[in-house]
């Protein structure tokens, strides 16, 4: 019924929110559909790879360097209130250290990518050792969300972006798919939210589509969220959320 009700919305011109059937919240951003990615034919989405079949107005929420226990459960919180599924990326050493936050980012339905396990520049190091880095990081996160160690399709963030072409043929040879971004405000640089919320709407005004980057180990971004959220329903943007196949 709420899936008809916010369609009837939309045709008398009003801003269409709910639009996902199991959110109990009359208005949410909502999560509009799943995007599944094939890791076996896909190498790599977002900036420097082809193009990802987004429409006009679709966004992937994206978050890095959790889970931490200061901040990614209000990160979780607010996404919950809006009935969004987004993608965390996590550093190995923290699901490590926090395997009872990996599980709740799971159960709520968000996906988890790996993002190293020790979040060096991993094309300062050798080859072997960065490979090494990168597979300790998909058994740290992936032994906490399911509970064991073995080949699965994985999405897989470089930490800064910092790769080589061989460390992607590495993750791509283990089942993986590369997530890059096209919209980073730079939370990372732990500003106050507002001038943060300044450089996203900016790359919202050049860009109609894209994935986000945010990260869910900054205590500014937890007050960002929601600023960012109301942003999105202002500009009629839906959010995608993706799964591996
Ligand atoms: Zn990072």
């Amino acid at each position: 019924m709420k899936f008809i009700f916010a369609c009837v919305i939309v045709a008398i011109g009003v801003p269409c929110h709910a639009q996902n059937a199991a959110c109990h919240h009359p208005d949410a951003l909502g999560t509009s559909r799943i995007l599944k990615i094939n890791t076996k034919d896909t190498v790599g989405i977002g900036h420097g790879f082809p193009a990802l079949g987004l429409a006009h107005r679709e966004i992937i929420l994206t978050f890095d360097d959790g889970p931490m226990p200061d901040t990614t459960p209000q990160i979780l919180d607010t996404l919950a209130k809006d009935c969004i599924q987004a993608t965390f990326f996590m550093i190995g050493k923290r699901a490590d250290a926090h395997p009872e936050l990996v599980k709740r980012v799971k159960d709520a339905g968000h996906s988890i990518g790996s993002h190293s396990y020790t979040h060096r520049e991993l094309n300062k190091l050798p080859y072997e050792d960065a490979a090494q880095d990168i597979e300790h990081g998909f058994d740290a996160v992936e032994k906490a969300e399911f509970g064991s160690v073995e080949n699965r399709p994985r999405l897989v963030r470089f930490p800064g972006f910092k790769s080589t072409p061989e460390l992607v043929d590495f993750v791509h040879s283990h089942d993986g798919t590369v997530v890059n971004t096209n919209m980073s405000p730079a939370d990372w640089r732990g500003q106050p939210a507002p001038a943060t919320f300044d450089r996203l709407k900016a790359l919202l005004d050049r860009q109609d589509r894209g994935i986000i980057l945010l990260h869910d180990s900054q205590k500014n971004t937890v007050v960002l969220l929601p600023m960012i959220i109301a942003e999105l329903k202002a500009r009629h943007m839906r959010i995608v959320h993706l799964e591996v196949e």
